[in-house]
């Protein structure tokens, strides 16, 4: 008999022959691929299907020891390596993930759902992080300055911390993965990631293609599991930093016990996003853009707008926004043509039923209801088509709590300080956007708003990888964002030299005052 972990919650089963049937996905320790000996798992389904494609293994405490190892180990010789090396390997992730995506896409889709064109998206997105990487060493540089005093130079180096670990969310099965290790990587650290127990095969296709490239051992390892695993990894003494990106629940936790073991930690957390829809703004564009990013990925992304303000005016062009809503294809990812996917479980769209309905028991309209929608040939599929709930105030519920899920949520303002007084008092801070054609309306939005990624006439405002992604507030814990050069910065501690030289013929004369140079 054996036991199966489902999230937080386990219960024993008996196995069923497709169970046995399934392999289990094994971890990626010093470049070597092994089945683990552990006795419980997660299902990996087809969010469309439910067809059982994968059960992730709970690693053993001996598995994540040896992986912690294989990092330490790495790291001695890895360090040493000359970063334009390092660099080098970069460009051939670049270039294997590039020629290969189709391949890596269609694992993504089948274990996430999202639709194969969105599953290219969060390639690409990650890929450009690989491509970040390729450079890292402009921003690896320290500083110098000579002669702080006479013939005493001072100058800094960025150094590696050594193990770096990374823990990962379902939602961007590869993207967030490249957002930890390649920069952890080229700033000369070894990593251990822990991809979401939920979507590990995206992250074990890139393993392989780590080794391809000819990566040395032990420099990435990959292991799986739930809180276990994630508690191992903040007490583990060889890892000096943690990068997580999740949820609040698991990422307060972390970031709690991380710093508690000394390790840095940056947190990625959840969000609320609105959009303030000025009744100035191009109606037809502004409408296509909040569905978008409403609705895409069906609403599993952090950066999707989940409240629109329809300021004065712009509450008269919900029936508009039903009709578009409306116009969005649901069905399986990989079917061409496909906008919304299923959600990651059957618990996840429950929620979302959940919440939508006690939103309109707390007084919300439901003006578009895509809770009970059916894709034909997928009917085990967690599919939620998109739905709209119009008069949201704020004490609804499905206004404070992250729905996650094709779900949109307006509430009709006054002005735009009345929206930014909303927007500002909600304790999430990932992303916002303004939709407006007046310049002063937006410069006023962008400077006031108490938000950390600001879209203008755009909504969802993710930075390329030249900036960080910068929540604010109740979405991020730790202070160096992810990517860019603050996620460079938190992959390296600097070290600060002061150097004399002795001139043969000046000896120094003895003082036991502080040195004022
Ligand atoms: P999650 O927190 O459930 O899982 C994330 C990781 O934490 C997984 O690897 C999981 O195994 C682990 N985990 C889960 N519960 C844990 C616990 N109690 N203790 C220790 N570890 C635990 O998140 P998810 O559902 O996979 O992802 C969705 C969430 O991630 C949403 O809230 C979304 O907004 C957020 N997210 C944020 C960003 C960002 O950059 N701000 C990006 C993507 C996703």
């Amino acid at each position: 008999m054996r036991s199966l972990v489902r999230g937080a919650a386990s219960s024993l089963f008996r196995p069923s022959n497709q169970f046995r049937a399934v392999s289990s996905v094994p971890a990626f320790i010093n470049g070597t691929f092994s089945e683990s000996s552990g006795t419980q798992f997660f299902e990996v389904r087809n969010p469309a299907t439910q067809e059982l494609i994968a059960k992730t293994p709970q690693s053993t405490d001996a598995e994540l020891k040896d992986a912690a190892s294989a990092a330490q180990k790495a790291f001695l010789s890895w360090r040493n390596t000359p970063v334009s090396v390092r660099q080098r390997y970069m460009f051939k992730l670049q270039s294997i993930i590039r020629e290969r995506t189709d391949e890596l896409a269609a694992i993504l889709t089948k274990e996430q759902g999202k639709t194969l064109d969105d599953a290219k998206g969060d390639i690409f997105r990650g890929l450009e992080v690989v491509e970040y990487a390729c450079s890292a060493s402009s921003v690896l540089m320290g500083e110098t300055i000579e002669n702080v005093s006479k013939g005493v130079d001072t100058y800094s180096y960025r150094q590696p911390l050594g193990v770096c670990a990374g823990v990962a969310p379902f939602n961007f099965p590869a993207m967030i993965p490249l957002w930890m290790f390649p920069l952890a990587i080229a700033a000369g650290n070894t990593f251990v990631l822990k991809p979401s127990e939920r979507v590990p095969l995206s992250s074990m296709k890139l393993a392989e293609w780590l080794n391809e490239i000819g990566l040395p051992p032990g420099v990435v390892n990959i292991v799986h599991g739930g809180k276990p695993t994630v508690d191992f990894i903040c007490e583990d003494p060889h890892i000096r930093a943690i990068s997580f990106v999740g949820s609040n629940r698991a990422g307060e936790y972390i970031f709690e016990q991380g710093t508690k073991n000394g390790k840095r930690v940056q947190a990625n957390l959840g969000a609320k996003n609105h959009a303030v829809v000025m009744p100035d703004a191009d109606k037809e564009d502004t409408i296509n853009m909040l569905c978008n990013s409403a609705f895409g990925a069906a609403g599993q992304r952090c950066m999707a707008i989940s409240v629109a303000m329809m300021v004065g005016e712009a509450s008269a062009w919900i029936p508009e926004i039903v009709k578009r809503a409306s116009s969005f294809k649901v069905n399986t990812g990989s079917e061409p043509g496909t906008d919304i996917g299923p959600l990651i479980s059957p618990e996840a769209k429950k929620r979302v039923i959940q919440l939508v309905s006690q939103g309109v028991e707390e007084g919300a309209t439901l003006a578009l209801n895509g809770l009970d929608v059916t894709v034909p040939g997928y009917e085990n599929g967690n599919f939620v088509g998109p739905t709209l709930l119009t008069d949201v105030t704020p004490d609804n519920v499905a206004y404070n709590e992250e729905i996650f899920g094709p779900v949109l949520c307006t509430m009709n303002c006054d002005s735009l300080d009345d929206a930014l007084a909303t927007v500002n008092k909600n304790p999430k801070g990932n992303g916002t956007a303004i939709f407006t054609k007046n310049g002063a309306t937006a410069r006023r939005f962008q400077y006031e708003v108490d938000v950390g990624q600001v879209g203008i006439n755009l909504p969802i405002p993710v930075p390329l990888p030249m900036f960080s992604f910068t929540g604010w507030k109740g979405s991020i814990r730790g202070d160096l964002n992810f990517y860019g050069k603050y996620g460079l910065y938190f992959y390296t501690q600097v070290k600060t030299i002061t150097s004399r030289w002795k001139d043969e013929a000046k000896v120094a004369k003895l003082s036991g005052a502080m040195p004022t140079l």
